[in-house]
């Protein structure tokens, strides 16, 4: 029988005891991470809130490097929203911070990130992860976000990257076969460092970030986050 939640919580907790790992978005020590991904990787999950390396970059990098947590009135647009986020982003902005996404209906917008329903320079801060590699018309998206962007807004869209030039072929529909050339059923390509290409194409001046760039080795490894764990930040401007 399964225990109350309070009380597998409590688990977890005593089970991960330790100040080993520190997980930068639940502000919460452990032993260890968990073991994540297709091809599992060990040391990559946060016990206590699910953040994966990525996540845990993000939030260094928004502490860090942003004006998010300044308690400046502020209109947030976070598309596709991870979960563990929404409480510390609708804690930080209160009513200027917007959730939306096409498909999940837990948020507080349907939204088609190639159409998006506001005037020119709607928002300040607009966060998007891992979408855009689903998106058909991608530089559409990206000529829509700087356009709902303030000119001293800016940007963190952040995409799976490797390390060839960007596959995309408009005419693999088939889930299976998306697979296989795009790593994922429902992406519809994948990303290389041409990448930064289309958001300057676009308009924007882009700015990338590593893990490297925030924290020296032990902390690295403290988040976490050792080489090349957690990939890059694209802060990107309309400057
Ligand atoms: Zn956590």
């Amino acid at each position: 029988m399964n225990s109350p939640p309070i009380f597998a919580a409590l688990r977890t907790r005593l089970k991960y005891l330790g100040t080993k790992r520190y997980c930068a978005v639940c502000e919460t020590s452990s032993r260890a991470f968990l073991e994540f991904g297709v091809v599992a990787r060990a040391d990559a999950r946060c016990p206590h809130c699910g953040a994966l390396e990525r996540h845990r970059l993000l939030i260094l990098f928004l502490r860090e490097k942003t004006d998010l947590f300044d308690g400046k009135p502020k209109r947030f647009l976070h598309v596709a929203p991870e979960k563990a986020f929404i409480p510390i982003f609708s804690k930080a902005i209160g009513e200027g911070y917007l959730t939306a996404d096409l498909l999940d209906d837990s948020v507080m917008e349907k939204m088609d990130v190639t159409d998006i329903g506001y005037p020119d320079e709607t928002f300040d801060v607009i966060y998007c992860s891992h979408v855009l590699e689903h998106v058909a018309d991608d530089r559409k998206a990206m000529a829509e976000f700087r356009r709902v962007l303030k000119n001293d807004g800016w940007a963190i869209l952040n995409v799976p990257m490797g390390k060839n030039p960007t596959v995309e072929d408009p005419a693999v529909t088939d889930p299976v076969e998306r697979l296989r050339r795009f790593g994922q059923k429902d992406h519809v390509r994948v990303y290389g460092p041409d990448y930064v290409d289309r958001l300057v194409e676009a308009g924007f001046s882009v700015e990338r970030f590593n893990p490297r760039d925030l924290l020296d080795e032990p902390e690295l490894e403290r988040h976490g986050l050792p080489t090349g764990r957690g990939g890059e930040v694209f802060l990107c401007t309309k400057k």
